[in-house]
């Protein structure tokens, strides 16, 4: 049984990185009613898998004031689609559309993804993400399972392991709509104001604040991460 505690806990064997089938159907046997996934729609994949192998379990989308209409259109075809519970977390009251991306990313990413994020998870005790390691350097060494600190709760990676040739195939084996922004070289999508289309051979998330000191909005900071499986120091 997975410890719900900040202490750092074994991953149990029966956690096989690449079936992320398997894991998330174990994350549901744990977690129950406490699993909820966050989701950016960059594309179907996940969202279909949760919707499959853990029926019920809500899907949560931040809707930061500035998301892609071509984000939306693709949340509104899976969600008719799949029938899965929806939540859209939306920034606080006070929270306007201004101009604070022009001048404070971190500012406005904290109001308007880091702040409603931790309110989504507030009462839950399994996270799932869509972070894979081929992401970009700065995902390169994340596991499948690690313990959050930060919001006290644990996380769960499922396709951590998954290869950009893993995602085409699911989509084209499932007949899954895209977001048409990938098509139109946008292979990590986030908010219009700060995501470009990447030149070929550059880095997957080098649209992304681009020309910023930024990499992450802060949605994954972490303290502790899990690397032991059970049996093993
Ligand atoms: S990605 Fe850009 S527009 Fe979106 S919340 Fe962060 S700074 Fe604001």
């Amino acid at each position: 049984m997975w410890a719900m505690s900040t202490q750092i806990s074994p991953i149990p064997n029966e956690i096989d990185e690449t079936d992320a089938a398997a894991t998330i159907a174990w994350a549901h046997r744990e977690f129950g009613n406490g699993l909820v996934l966050t989701a950016s729609f960059e594309d179907p994949v996940l969202v279909h898998l949760v919707a499959t192998h853990a029926p019920g379990v809500p899907i949560v989308l931040l809707d930061t004031q500035y998301l892609f209409a071509e984000t939306r259109w693709l949340v509104e075809n899976l969600q008719q689609r799949l029938k899965f519970p929806l939540e859209i977390i939306r920034p606080l009251d006070d929270v306007r559309p201004d101009d604070q991306w022009q001048f404070d990313v971190e500012g406005c990413c904290a109001r308007r993804k880091v702040e409603p994020l931790n309110r989504a998870l507030q009462g839950r005790s399994g996270w799932i993400t869509g972070i894979r390691r081929v992401d970009g350097p700065t995902r390169a060494d994340t596991p499948v399972v690690q313990y959050d600190e930060v919001r006290g709760l644990t996380k769960i990676n499922p396709l951590v392991a998954w290869s950009d040739e893993d995602i085409e195939s699911y989509i084209v084996n499932n007949d899954l709509p895209r977001n048409p922004l990938v098509e139109r070289g946008y292979p990590s999508i986030g908010c219009w104001p700060c995501t470009r289309p990447v030149a070929a051979g550059e880095d997957k998330r080098a649209g992304r604040w681009s020309g910023q000191n930024k990499t992450e909005c802060g949605l994954h900071v972490t303290t502790k991460l899990t690397t032991t499986s059970e049996g093993q120091s």
